[in-house]
């Protein structure tokens, strides 16, 4: 099997990880993984399912019934629920905070690792998350770890969502930030810490494009080969 170059991207909710990582798959021809999205994804099927976060064993039983599948249309991912389309359902702050209640759930890991790691088995991929350079792809020769303060990443998701005609409360996103943050990297299985090998980057002074160049620069600093 060809060994491809992977990206991993670890961070906060709101650090700017997707926006990011979409920018320098398109400069350097990588496909973008948003694994976040596949968390969401199992969510919505749970929420559809009236399904309560805090029931184990509801949750690992459900698990067998999701099919997710990833296509990429356009350069851009979509994700599919038992074959539907669900990219656009997903980004809401209910999807997203069951996402983190049920990411706790290895049976809900290892089902969406293991896609992970195939498809950064195919090619070469910018793949997001919380666990990536930890442990979906522990050898990937550049690991970023990009955070920025949450009172930054609040306003972030903030524009982000009235962007998308969503209505929202600034203080509200940032207590289900900070309360997923939390969640998130205080859980018992791959919790959101950054890997040992890692380069830390705070997006709170810089520009996405400023963090994008850097990821680059690190990337080629790593052995990445970009033709001029
Ligand atoms: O990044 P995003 O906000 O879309 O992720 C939603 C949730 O999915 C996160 O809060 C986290 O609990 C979970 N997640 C995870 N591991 C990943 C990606 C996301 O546990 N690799």
């Amino acid at each position: 099997m060809t060994k491809h170059f992977n990206i991993a991207i670890d961070g906060p909710a709101g650090a700017g990880k997707s926006t990011i990582a979409k920018m320098v798959a398109k400069e350097l021809g990588f496909v973008y993984v948003d694994t976040g999205a596949m968390y969401r994804t199992m969510a919505l099927s749970f929420l559809r399912q009236g399904i309560d976060p805090a029931d184990e064993a509801a949750i690992a039983a459900a698990c067998g019934g999701v099919d997710i599948t990833i296509r990429y249309e356009d350069g851009a991912q979509q994700v599919f629920l038992n074959g539907e389309n669900v990219t656009g359902l997903i980004r809401t702050e209910e999807v997203g905070n069951m996402a983190s209640s049920t990411s706790v759930y290895m049976p809900v890991r290892e089902k969406l690792v293991e896609l992970q790691k195939q498809l950064a088995a195919r090619e070469n991929v910018i793949m997001d998350g919380r666990d990536i350079g930890t442990c979906v792809l522990p050898d990937a020769p550049v690991k970023i770890y990009l955070t920025a303060s949450s009172r930054v990443r609040a306003e972030r998701r903030y524009k982000e969502l009235t962007k998308k005609g969503l209505s929202c409360d600034l203080d509200e996103i940032r207590k289900d930030i900070e309360e997923r943050d939390h969640r998130d990297m205080h859980r018992e299985h791959s919790p959101l810490k950054q890997a040992e090998d890692a380069v830390l980057l705070d997006s709170s002074p810089m520009t996405a494009q400023e963090v994008a160049a850097a990821i680059i620069r690190i990337a080629c600093e790593h052995g990445l080969e970009v033709e001029q």
